[in-house]
């Protein structure tokens, strides 16, 4: 197990600057996961820790240790990319124990080590195959397993499960939650599905722009973001914002509902609500409209659980509210969070 720690590491390519002034630090056996949009430099990131692309400015540790120039091979560090590639003639086996083999090790010892891997990832079956023998969710995880039997003390993950189709992807988020908490090997994990962010991370940074917007727990991200870029980039449907002013309103679409729902002495804010849209999507409908004068009319969108069936019609305007305690507020020409209430 180790820290990491990323002391203002910033990272230019030419004209291009990817990574901006980035200080971060890890807790001991934590899943941090980097959040953000495509070209927010969060690969860039990843590299610099893995030691396959040099920071322009700042230091990257580990353990402690100053290991800004140092090549992969000292790190102890393992990673696995989107497009990791197995050896398609060695077995699952020979895949796992490759590694081990090219360190000398004695065959005795692969043998233990390729079986406590495969053993953590459930493939102990598989191994006489080979990779095309194996189904997309399968050759993950030999990869996964073939990047751990190292026992790295450090394991980063850019994007490893984004070749899997839905249903594969979910259980195999869970597997490797369950692995990261056995092993307690600090993971860093690149990825721009906010989903899989929220599940997997102990912590999330959410990038920008090559910076840093805010670094918390995915309850602290979602529940408080602290600017309008996070607000809006994590949940879906996004928070709503409203407002002209100084000052921003934002709502998440699941505490806005109908006015009726909320029993007295619960503090609401009331909007007449312009319903034009409605989706239906099983476990929760999607109310899309508008609230606020029509010169100035904001888009809104309202999630209402299943199990709530008041008849809701497109064209038809109805009383909605949100609890103030649910409120947040931003700073228009920041777009801050603040304590300073709009209404
Ligand atoms: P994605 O999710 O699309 O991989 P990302 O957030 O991981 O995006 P990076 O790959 O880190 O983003 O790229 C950040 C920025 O740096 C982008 O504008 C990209 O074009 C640029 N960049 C990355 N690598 C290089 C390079 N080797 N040469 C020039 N520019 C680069």
């Amino acid at each position: 197990m180790a820290r990491v720690e990323i002391r203002e590491v910033s990272k230019s390519f030419g004209e291009v600057s990817a990574v901006e002034q980035v200080s971060l630090k890890t807790a001991e056996g934590e899943f941090l996961v980097l959040l953000g949009p495509s070209g927010c430099g969060k690969t860039t990131l990843l590299r610099m820790i893995a030691g396959i692309e040099e920071p322009t400015q700042g230091d990257i540790l580990i353990e402690g240790q100053v290991v800004t120039h140092l090549p992969p091979r000292f790190r102890n560090i393992a990673m696995v990319f989107q497009s990791y590639a197995l050896y398609p003639h060695m077995t699952v086996y020979k895949n796992i124990a490759f590694p081990l083999r090219t360190r000398g090790m004695a065959k005795a010892a692969i043998k233990e080590k390729v079986h406590w891997a495969a053993g953590m990832f459930g493939i102990e079956r598989l191994m006489n195959r080979k990779p095309r023998e194996l189904s997309g969710g399968e050759r993950q995880r030999v990869a996964l397993a073939r990047a751990m039997v190292r026992e790295p003390s450090v394991f980063l993950l850019d994007e490893p499960l984004s070749n899997l189709d839905a249903i594969l992807r979910a259980s195999a988020r869970e597997e490797l939650r369950q692995f990261q908490k056995r092993v307690a090997v600090t993971t860093i994990y690149v990825t721009h599905d906010q989903v899989e962010a929220m599940g997997l991370g102990d912590r999330i940074v959410v990038m920008s722009k090559g910076r840093i917007r805010q670094v918390g727990t995915p309850q602290e991200i979602y529940q408080w973001p602290a600017d309008t870029f996070v607000a809006t980039f994590v949940g879906s449907p996004p928070m709503n914002l409203l407002g002209e002013g100084e000052i921003l309103t934002g709502f998440r679409p699941e505490t806005f509902l109908p006015a009726e729902f909320f029993q007295e002495g619960v503090e609401t804010a009331t909007y007449d609500f312009e319903v034009t849209w409605l989706e239906y999507l099983g476990a929760e409908r999607l109310v899309y409209g508008n609230v606020g004068e029509k010169s100035h009319a904001r888009h809104v969108v309202a999630r209402l659980p299943g199990n709530v069936a008041l008849p809701i019609d497109a064209g038809q305007v109805y009383p909605f509210a949100v609890p103030r305690a649910e409120l947040r507020f931003f700073e228009s020409r920041t777009g801050l969070r603040t304590d300073r209430s709009a209404v």
